[in-house]
């Protein structure tokens, strides 16, 4: 076990991008300082993949999971599956996992898909009232983090056509609520907790301090039970998951991998990173594989601040993939690492795009060539020949 190489994969969530007129016709990439993925990519191998399977919507459910190896057509049944598993929430062979949002919905727009980033504590009380309000055999909402929470149904609908709200900020919410069959049962869930939040406690008291209300929830993202070969059965690896986000953290549960907390993991660019830095490394030591996962250049992306995703990319350079490598070269055993990204979060499109993204990695230890000048591109614009691979299929082959 111990001759084995050690693997790291270091994810830069929504890195990619496309030109950004604030940066005078550059994608963000193009534009940091990142002299230790650069030299990753000039010193092992650097490339353009395709983390969204054709047909597939480019969430980070989909793409995360090809980047841990699994093709998302083979195995997907839907966002809110994954996060039950995070969540530790077993799912039932009828059940149907349904992602649950509150939103704060005015004048019959999408005002807030998170209800004023809403807290935890606030929103539990929410939902406990929802619950009570719904109080029926197989209907079951199960309180998340801040505006996330899930709706556990058994025998729920499963064709319905449903709308991520983040996707339809400023719209008119009544062009995208659930469509399809069954869909009067799902519409009525929304119905009900608009009449169980108005005038609820919490947000009296969120409007008397100027805040955004949790008007009501929104389904989407549903799914059944989903299930994933293991790690230690698929690879024959060990290791953990490091990460800030629910998704990702139900992604690790559900192939087998430790998920590692690390104190002060934001999402945010104001994140632990040299403690999630330290956790990799940690993990190292006691196993053979280790996937970090950094989100804030998806957020700013989201947020379409320029700078801020600059510098957040420089961050994950600096604070995490220098550290990282140095630890893995200080070490003397064979390792591979690879720095990646999941999806393009494009500034001027606010949101996700399948379009490809760059990947590299490199091969150790390389002893006094590690510490060379060496620089090569890691940017959206790599050569490629013809359509790049599907990297659920390089990374599996990668993780041999
Ligand atoms: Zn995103």
């Amino acid at each position: 076990m111990s001759a084995k190489r050690k693997i790291a994969v270091l994810v830069g969530d929504g890195m990619g991008d496309e030109p950004v007129a604030a940066l005078h016709g550059k994608t963000p990439l193009q534009v940091a300082d990142i002299p230790s993925i650069r030299r990753v990519a000039a010193l092992g191998h650097a490339q353009l993949v395709r983390t969204v399977p054709d047909g597939l919507a480019p969430g980070s459910d989909v793409a995360n999971m090809g980047l841990l190896g699994y093709n998302a057509l083979e195995n997907y049944t839907g966002r809110a599956a994954i996060e039950a598993a995070g969540a530790r929430i077993p799912l039932q062979p009828s059940d149907v996992a349904y992602r649950t949002n509150l939103v704060t919905i005015e004048g019959g727009k999408m005002v807030d898909y998170s209800a004023g980033d809403i807290s935890s504590e606030e929103a539990h009380e929410l939902i406990d009232a929802l619950n009570a309000a719904a109080a029926r055999e197989g209907l079951n909402f199960h309180g998340g983090v801040s505006y996330r929470h899930l709706l556990i149904w058994r025998a729920g609908p499963l064709q319905l056509t449903v709308m991520p709200p983040h996707e339809i900020s400023g719209q008119a919410v009544a062009d995208h609520l659930p469509k399809g069959p069954r869909q009067e049962e799902a519409r009525a869930l929304m119905d009900l907790s608009r009449k169980v939040f108005a005038n609820h406690p919490v947000n009296q008291a969120r409007a008397a301090k100027g805040k955004r209300q949790a008007t009501q929830i929104w389904l989407w993202g549903y799914g059944k039970a989903m299930a994933l070969a293991s790690y230690p059965e698929r690879h024959g690896l060990r290791g953990g998951v490091i990460t800030a986000v629910d998704l990702v953290r139900g992604l690790a549960v559900l192939c087998g991998l430790e998920v590692i907390h690390v104190p002060g993991a934001t999402g945010w660019i104001d994140t632990n990173f040299e403690g999630k830095a330290q956790a990799a490394i940690d993990c190292l030591k006691r196993s053979d594989f280790v996937y970090l996962h950094l989100e804030a250049p998806d957020e700013c992306g989201h947020k379409g601040m320029a700078e801020e995703k600059v510098r957040s990319i420089e961050a994950f350079d600096r604070r995490i993939v220098a550290p990282v490598w140095a630890a893995l070269e200080a070490a003397g055993e064979p390792y591979r690492l690879i720095v990646c990204t999941d999806h393009r979060t494009p500034i001027a499109k606010r949101g996700h795009t399948s379009d490809p993204v760059p990947f590299a990695w490199v091969d150790g230890p390389l002893g006094a060539a590690a510490a060379k000048p060496a620089a090569a591109a890691f940017d959206e614009f790599l050569p490629s020949e013809g359509k790049p691979p599907l990297v659920c299929e390089l990374i599996s082959s990668l993780l041999q």
